[in-house]
């Protein structure tokens, strides 16, 4: 398998190349070149395999040149064996109509880990077989930070800074990313917003000696094998219901920011599982789900919710799917983003409109919406969501046709959130691990709002 920009501008590379390449030298987004078609009779023998094995057959699909598959095979074993669920991803039965794929049972207790144990695995192996230096620099608003540092921490070969903004991530996040005790981690602490985070990764990266001389490496979800790796539990999910007697499609709702874990049900859709709608549902920054009611996308007013994993105005991931969309016409894509760069916004003709809601139907859910869900479920099924995994719910009941079942994914444990689930009076006990968290001493450097100063404790940390 070989992946291509969606610019048009990177001649085919392998997987691992693509992996070290993170966001396309053309400016695009790397996407696999086919995709693999999975005939009923795979399907059907796909079934039965515990997550381990079908992660192994569907990853091998798309790096088994680059990876032999006994390789393979111990990475995906690796990346799974830190899951506190031996199933990794159950899905929990709240009607007959409605069921939630718990994605939430790894070291930091939200779905990232699914995607990052993987890839902490993989840039191990691969700077072990490459000899390649792996520093990852990335900037999080809470949920990527400590998952992809618990992927990596204390790996042979891989150093991780993590820029936060000082206080202003959850508790829960804040202790997780802190209390990590390896060498080869970093935590800056700037004293600023997420967008300040943002803006002076973008420009270290865009600083291309200090890029190259310190070997920067990125950890967003713009990397495909994080997407990859998110394609299975798709499978796997819609195996659970078959196996309880279900046939034909099944919808699955999805809380979107980056539309990451959202393409990643999309292609396993394309790939051949039987996906009825995909229903994407954002919080009020609802980029998306005004692209999909009026096909124009264009970022709206910053707003703050419950759900600050989905609060992004710009879903990073959107140019691989506009790929799609055009049949892989990365001339288009190619325009149409430059466009965007020079307007602020995309317009798709109606024809293209139509086919992008014939597999999508998207909600964007109110903050009110939002806690109102958390409260009516937890009542009626005693089943507690987090605020993202309740945004994906709302959507889920207000699409609610009959004759239609859904899986919901639940992208984070609602301890993680418990700032909003105080709102409506419920109380809830932390899981252990969290709990011990508080304990923990702490291990953080808080710098001043400057590219500069966290330049200087990168020279000092990568060297
Ligand atoms: C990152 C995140 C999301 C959004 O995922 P995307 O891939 O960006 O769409 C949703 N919920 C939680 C808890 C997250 O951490």
């Amino acid at each position: 398998m070989k992946y291509i920009s969606t610019r048009g501008g990177v001649a085919p590379i392998g997987f691992t190349d693509a992996i070290l390449m993170g966001l396309a030298d053309d400016g695009g987004l790397l996407v696999p070149e086919r995709l693999p078609q999975v005939r009923a009779d795979t399907l059907e023998a796909w079934k039965k395999l515990p997550y381990t094995a079908l992660a192994l057959e569907i990853l091998a699909l798309f790096m088994e040149e680059d990876i032999p598959r006994d390789e393979l095979k111990r990475l995906v074993d690796a990346s799974y064996a830190t899951f506190r669920d031996p199933r990794v991803t159950p899905v929990v039965k709240l009607r007959d109509d409605l069921h939630v794929l718990e994605l939430f049972h790894g070291p930091t207790f939200a779905f990232k880990d699914v995607a990052l144990q993987f890839l902490g695995n993989l840039y191990e192996y691969v700077a072990d077989r490459t000899g390649s230096v792996i520093h990852i620099l990335g900037a999080t608003s809470g949920d990527t930070g400590a998952s992809a540092i618990e992927g990596v921490r204390g790996k042979k070969g891989i150093k991780i800074c993590i820029l936060h903004p000082h206080n202003r991530v959850s508790r829960v996040q804040e202790l997780q990313m802190t209390t990590v005790q390896d060498d080869n981690v970093l935590n800056l602490a700037v004293e600023g917003t997420f967008d300040d985070c943002q803006r002076i990764i973008k420009e270290l990266f865009a600083d291309v000696p200090f890029k190259r001389r310190h070997h920067l490496r990125a950890i967003n979800s713009i990397n495909i094998a994080r997407i990859l790796a998110q394609t299975v539990y798709y499978f796997y999910a819609y195996f659970r219901l078959a196996e309880q007697g279900h046939e034909g499609p099944v919808n699955f709702s999805v809380p979107t920011g980056n539309f990451g874990d959202i393409y990643a049900g999309y292609l396993a859709k394309r790939m051949g599982l039987p996906v009825g709608k995909l229903i994407l549902a954002t919080n009020e920054n609802d980029i998306l789900a005004r692209f999909f009611g009026s096909g124009v996308y264009q970022p709206g007013e910053f707003r703050g919710t419950y759900s600050p994993s989905m609060d992004i105005q710009v879903a990073s991931n959107f140019e691989r799917y506009l790929h799609d969309l055009h049949d892989g016409d990365a001339g288009t894509v190619a325009s149409l983003m430059e466009r965007f760069k020079a307007e602020g916004r995309i317009e798709v003709p109606a024809d293209v409109l139509r086919r992008a809601r014939g597999d999508f139907t998207a909600y964007s859910v109110s903050n009110d919406e939002c806690l109102d869900t958390i409260a009516r479920y937890y009542e009626a099924y005693g089943y507690l969501l987090d605020p993202h995994t309740a945004c994906g719910v709302a959507a889920a009941d207000r699409r609610a046709e009959a004759g239609e079942v859904t899986i919901a994914l639940s992208t984070a444990h609602p301890a993680k959130f418990d700032e909003a689930i105080r709102l409506r009076n419920i109380t809830q006990v932390y899981p252990e691990p969290i709990q011990a968290l508080f304990g923990k001493p702490r291990r953080v450097t808080v710098v001043a709002n400057s590219r500069d100063r966290v330049k200087e404790q990168l020279e000092a940390f990568f060297a």
